[in-house]
């Protein structure tokens, strides 16, 4: 099913006030109305700030922890907003939540990562949404899953919500990792290939789960033309109640904000619009090179496929494709790409080869077959 999104600006026939980049910031959980206000106050005098996010409700991992103030702190942020000029959002997960945050005048909403992950919980939410006219904004499933994202954008759109957003948070990990949710970029540059009308912020505070990798990945966010960031923002981080490590001061997050390069997607300036063009029309022919090479690299698998199909030989033939990744890793190396890459364009390679071979062979049983059948 070709996905199907019917989008409108997110600061279309409202007064919200949306630029691009989209900053939004705030603290995880509102967890008293001090500390909602003073964040308020203190990111509002950072300006760099767009809209003002809290947590009500918060999704967590394991019971017994602080699983958010409840709905005591939407009249706090509705309040904090207010008194700075800034729109407000919260996560919703449920429809209770929804008609809570209706009732207090939230501005946006936006559904959490655990809840994307569940087409019962988002149709819920979609059908407690509909006919009423608000900006949502979708974070990616936890899992890394293009379609069940894309279907929970979709199934709002389908009751209606019109002024639709993504958020990248990343995606859980098993292991090592530098992140706490990998960020897995491809999946959100999909999402904006096939939806370029379709608001992509970026989160790092949940991709890095620390502090000193924001800045880094807010920038990459902003050289991949991500529309926004969401940043998590506390007024005393390390006291946190729920996601300490990963929060940072207004006054930090003003500092984040204030160091990003933002890169246009054109430049006005002719000449160096066209040297641009140059180097790309340059990439453009070599990746035809590199197809037509490719292409011929699979005749020939094909051809070592007649020659094990006539000899009997497996397909797969694991000392020799052992040795060849090997191989080209190191050659590679030498010519300044990573081992990472050079791995997953071999495993690439090495899957379209087997794909060609296979073909040879099934022929071959197909020939086979056709034979048998005739001869009755
Ligand atoms: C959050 O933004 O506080 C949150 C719970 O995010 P996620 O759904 O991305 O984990
Ligand atoms: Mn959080």
């Amino acid at each position: 099913m070709k996905p199907q999104l019917d989008i409108t600006p997110l600061n279309e026939g409202s007064e919200l006030g949306l630029k691009k980049p989209l900053l939004i910031s705030g603290p995880c959980s509102a967890e008293s109305e001090e500390q909602v206000m003073e964040t308020a106050r203190r990111l509002a005098k950072q300006g760099n700030i767009h809209l003002l996010r809290a947590g009500i409700w918060k999704p967590r991992t394991r019971p017994n922890c602080f699983e958010g103030i409840g709905s005591i702190g939407l009249k706090w942020l509705k309040q904090a907003g207010k008194e700075v000029g800034l729109p407000v959002t919260v996560e919703v997960a449920n429809v209770k939540h929804v008609y809570e945050a209706l009732r207090m005048g939230i501005d946006i909403l936006w559904i959490g990562a655990r809840t994307t992950v569940n087409p019962f919980a988002v149709q819920e939410i979609a059908d407690a949404l509909r006919g009423v006219d608000i900006p949502v904004f979708v974070k990616n499933p936890v899992n890394p899953d293009l379609p069940l994202w894309i279907g929970a954008l979709e199934r709002l759109n389908q009751a209606g919500i019109k002024r639709l957003g993504a958020i990248h948070r990343g995606f859980s990990t098993h292991g090592e990792s530098k992140y706490r949710n990998n960020p897995h970029w491809e999946i959100p540059i999909e999402l904006m290939r096939r939806h370029p009308e379709l608001a992509m912020v970026c989160d790092p505070s949940h991709i890095c789960g620390r502090r000193d990798l924001l800045q880094a990945v807010a920038q990459k966010a902003m050289d991949l033309n991500f529309d926004g960031l969401m940043l998590e923002s506390h007024i005393n981080p390390s006291k946190a109640l729920s996601d300490a490590k990963q929060q940072v001061t207004p006054e930090r997050y003003g500092e984040i904000i204030n160091s990003l390069v933002m890169r246009r997607t054109a430049t006005n300036d002719e000449v160096a619009q066209g040297s641009l063009e140059d180097l790309r029309a340059t990439i453009d022919g070599i990746d035809r090179e590199v197809i037509e090479v490719l292409a011929k690299r699979m005749l020939i698998a094909s051809e070592i496929g007649q020659f094990k199909k006539a000899n009997g030989i497996t397909i797969l033939q694991p000392k020799r494709w052992d040795a060849i990744i090997r191989e080209r890793c190191n050659l590679g190396k030498i010519e300044g790409l990573t081992e990472e890459f050079m791995t997953d364009l071999y495993n690439a390679i090495h899957k379209e080869s087997i794909r060609h071979q296979t073909a040879v062979m099934n022929n071959t049983t197909a020939v086979v077959a056709e034979a048998v059948k005739k001869q009755g």
